[in-house]
């Protein structure tokens, strides 16, 4: 299978160049030029399958023509040692908990695909390869524990200085190894800027083998599709099955697109954003206009550019009739999300992450009008992870699972950067 460029200015990637590169030369974000479709017979088999079987009858349906079902096993168990149940929540509405694996966020699956797929196309080669992540808190600590000892490969990290929690900073800042983080003077955005720059340098590619592991690249996002199968599996049967997805990038939720796609019978798909509400201003509008992000207590979603937006464009050959019936947008300020989550809690005990509650409160919403309806939500991430906030919200001290704890116990290490370009450039040269 061949990957084109959205942008459709540069000749279709193997698999391992689109993995290896990321950005296209052009800029483009990566589609597989086919989607394979299920029938009805994959569909009603689902229900009695583990996690990792679907995973890898999807991850064959993908990428079969290239890796070996053998390799593919290998990559995707040890990608997926951890499970994603789906719980109830109230009568219609479920949580898919994406958030058991290591760095305890939804990320940790496609971080770990893509650090497997990098390894299994690099293992013949001497050439190091640099990684390069600009993080708004979750992805710099997936991705670093994705690649965590993996020889011939560095991470660097870029995260915002201030602007991300202390547990999601542990998380990536006292690896040691081979990941290194860079703490840069200014928002996500910058950071951001910063990695695309890097790639787009001729000179710097040269001398450097830069890979990004933004959930631009290919093998991070189409993992994302595996669990949207398994959690429609645990669903009740015979139900309509609405879908809701907390949007930062959009990578996450496009992957859910791609699954349906490929056959998956989902209703509808739901965005839910905080403050920062392009996407909801594209469907409301038809103009997509991005702008700089608002710091939320939701951080993983403060976006101001969504790069994935390019993928769902072109899902849907740029129609935006097909776009707005396909996908629904909500938006919740932090009043509300705090309000969300105090509420769910008290009714139901379920406690939510501040992402969870935006993706979990546009569910409701969305459910009220059709009561036949059901739903999951995704929660992308431990409450934990954003203790300080949701202790605040509920008055409590919630407890820290042994997983984090063992983070906030290394000593952090970091380097300190300026948003300019030339300072990054020059660093890593
Ligand atoms: C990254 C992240 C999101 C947003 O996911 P995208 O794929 O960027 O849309 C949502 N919630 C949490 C907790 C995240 O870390």
């Amino acid at each position: 299978m061949k990957y084109y460029s959205t942008n459709r200015q540069v000749p279709p990637a193997t698999l391992r160049d689109a993995v290896l590169k990321g950005l296209a030369d052009d800029n483009g974000l990566y589609m597989p030029e086919r989607i394979p479709q299920f029938g009805s017979g994959f569909f009603s088999a689902l229900p009695r399958k583990t996690l990792q079987e679907i995973a890898l009858d999807v991850a064959i349906a993908l990428f079969g023509d290239d890796i070996a079902v053998a390799q593919l096993h290998d990559v995707v168990y040890d990608t997926l040692r951890f499970e994603i149940p789906l719980v109830k929540v109230t009568g219609n509405c479920y949580s898919l908990e994406l958030f058991h694996g290591p760095t305890m966020a939804f990320k940790d699956v496609g971080a770990r695909f893509l650090a497997r797929m990098m390894q299994y196309f690099t293992r013949n080669e001497k050439v190091e390869t640099n990684v390069l992540v600009a993080t708004s808190g979750d992805t710099g600590s997936a991705v670093a524990n994705g690649f965590l000892g993996m020889e011939g490969v560095t991470v660097t990290v870029l995260y915002p200085k201030g602007l991300v929690s202390k547990i999601q900073e542990a998380q990536f800042t006292t690896l040691g190894q081979n990941v290194r983080a860079l703490e840069v003077e200014g928002t996500f955005d910058d950071c951001q800027r910063l990695v695309k720059q890097a790639f787009l340098d001729k000179e710097l590619n040269v001398r450097r083998r830069l890979t990004s592991a933004n959930s631009i690249n290919l093998a991070r996002f189409i993992p994302q599709a595996f669990y949207y199968f398994w959690g429609w599996a645990q669903m009740p049967q015979d139900s309509e099955v609405t879908v809701c997805v907390p949007s930062g990038n959009f990578g996450n939720l496009t992957a859910g697109l791609l699954a349906q796609r490929m056959g998956l019978p989902v209703k509808h798909f739901i965005a839910a954003n905080n403050a920062n509400d392009i996407f909801l201003k594209y469907l409301q509008t038809g103009a997509f206009s991005p702008r700089p992000s608002i710091a939320t207590i939701a951080s993983a979603m403060d976006v101001g550019n969504p790069s994935n937006f390019a993928r769902i464009l072109d899902l849907y050959d740029y129609d935006y009739t097909k776009i707005t019936a396909a996908i629904s947008g909500y938006r919740y300020s932090d009043a509300q999300i705090r309000e969300v989550v105090k509420r769910v809690f008290d009714e139901t005990k379920y406690l939510l992450d501040p992402h969870g509650a935006c993706a979990c409160e546009a569910l409701r919403e969305r459910l009220e009008k059709d009561r036949k309806a059901t739903g999951f939500f995704l929660e992308t991430a431990h409450p934990a992870k954003f203790k300080e906030t949701i202790d605040d919200i509920l008055d409590a001290d919630i407890p820290v699972p042994g997983k984090l704890q063992a983070f906030m116990r290394g000593r952090k290490q970091t380097i300190a950067m300026s948003n300019r370009y030339e300072d990054f450039r020059a660093f890593l040269l």
